[in-house]
């Protein structure tokens, strides 16, 4: 049997471009294997929109081109953000490569292949749970990103197709579908002229056997009490709000072209925390943006220290060329942004163990992601507030249960970042 390998780098919009791959891949009669020593063809998706991404990308490209020699790799094709950025850099600087395919050409892929098949995907997650994509591109042209310049303009999937998605991802043993788009609340406008986030949940809230629903990206410009009512009153939609806030000071937030103040950022915060009492907030912040003088960041620092946020990512400012925000004066040193980057990660560190420890006793529901290699450990789960591989783990001691189940689970202690308990 032949086999391939698949290597999805950067986020989950990338991530269903590369399930759409495994899938097409599977249709010419390859079959997945993650080691990549056996993997006749490998496929990496690359990620572009920032520096440090872009150097795992092409360190990626480089172990895998090694495979050709060492393993019995024949094919190795890149595709992906970095693509999309850099084509001709890396059509001209990689012989290793035998195929680069622009960012989402699946027909380019299949003709690899000669194969006709349907852009369905290979899921590439657990069955349990799966990323449904509402919509790509972006229009909000934040002055620091390239997203918009590499995955295009928005473009929202219809309704109607995400609720049969959907439905298919739950018939094939999905319990957890996680919402993913550039910017979520943004969803619709661009095809109904009106942001449909609240219609779409309400829809999918509806499919028997979905136990919950998860948000990602939603863009604190574009949140709205409708949205946090529909989600407060929803059951399956987890009281999660991943709202990626950048900074607050409101110099930064404009010359960001966030569209946002923070006064109106402090007011969906109070508007959640009011209506749903156990809503847990994460946001991710960018640290030394061009301007940000100390008196800023101190700002930024008293805010994360008030708000308490249950879990918060810091990000040092990459600076990105054909960005507006390149040619911004004062530039701050690389070094300073990193500093400030593990100072905001230090004070948030205490913040999520005190959250953490706060829930020792308490019973919380947990999906079961694996069997636990760790030892003293039967199972690794998320909570409702855990999001897959940016949040924290809750380590099981003891209870049974299946993989994809979820459980009620009594915390018995917490980490920094992590929880133990025991299903009851
Ligand atoms: S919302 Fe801003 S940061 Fe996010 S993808 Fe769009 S332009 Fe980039």
């Amino acid at each position: 049997m032949k086999k391939y390998s698949i290597i999805s780098l950067g986020c989950s919009k990338n991530l269903v471009d590369s399930e759409v791959f495994a899938y097409i891949t599977e249709s010419a009669g390859y079959k997945l294997t993650e080691d990549l020593q056996e993997a006749e063809v490998i496929i990496v998706n690359t990620c572009g929109f920032i520096i440090d991404a872009k150097e795992e990308s092409i360190s990626t490209i480089l172990e895998a081109a090694e495979f050709k020699t060492s393993g019995k790799c024949k094919k190795l094709i890149v595709t992906g953000c970095l693509v999309k950025r850099y084509f001709e850099d890396i059509k001209n600087s990689f012989p290793e490569i035998d195929e680069v395919i622009q960012l989402k050409d699946f027909n380019a892929f299949k003709g690899i292949f000669r194969v006709s098949s349907t852009e369905k995907r290979k899921l590439l997650t657990p069955p349990h749970f799966a990323y449904l994509r509402v919509s790509d591109g972006c229009n909000n042209y934040c002055s620091y990103c390239a997203i918009p310049a590499i995955r295009g303009q928005l473009e929202s999937v219809p309704i109607e197709e995400l609720v049969i998605s959907a439905e298919s991802l739950v018939a094939s043993g999905a319990r957890e579908l996680i919402l993913t788009a550039q910017d979520t609340a943004r969803y619709g406008v661009d095809i109904y002229g009106e942001q449909k986030l609240p219609e779409l949940l309400q829809k999918l809230n509806a499919i028997k056997d979905l136990i919950w629903i998860r948000i990602l990206y939603l863009h604190p410009a574009h949140i709205t009490s409708e949205m946090i009512d529909m989600i407060a009153r929803l059951p399956k939609v987890c009281k999660y709000f991943e709202i990626p806030i950048q900074h607050i000071n409101n110099e930064i937030l404009e010359s960001m072209n966030r569209k946002v103040t923070k006064e109106r950022i402090l007011e969906i915060i109070t508007d959640i925390r009011t209506k749903i009492p156990d809503a847990v907030i994460r946001t991710t912040l960018i640290t030394g943006y061009p301007g940000e003088t100390e008196q800023k960041f101190d700002e930024l620092k008293n805010f994360v220290k008030e708000m308490k946020f249950e879990r918060l990512g810091a990000f040092a400012y990459s600076r990105e060329e054909n960005t507006p925000a390149y040619d911004l004066e004062p530039q701050v040193p690389e070094e300073i942004a990193e500093q400030r980057k593990d100072e905001l990660m230090q004070i948030q560190q205490d913040i999520s163990e005190e959250f953490l420890a706060g829930l020792v006793g308490e019973k919380i529901k947990v999906i079961i992601d694996r069997n636990s290699s760790e030892e003293g450990f039967l199972f690794e789960g998320r909570s409702y507030f855990d999001s897959p591989e940016i949040d924290g783990v809750v380590f099981i001691t003891e209870g049974k249960a299946g993989i994809g189940d979820i459980v009620e689970v009594e915390i018995i202690d917490g980490w920094e970042y992590d929880l133990i308990g025991r299903i009851v």
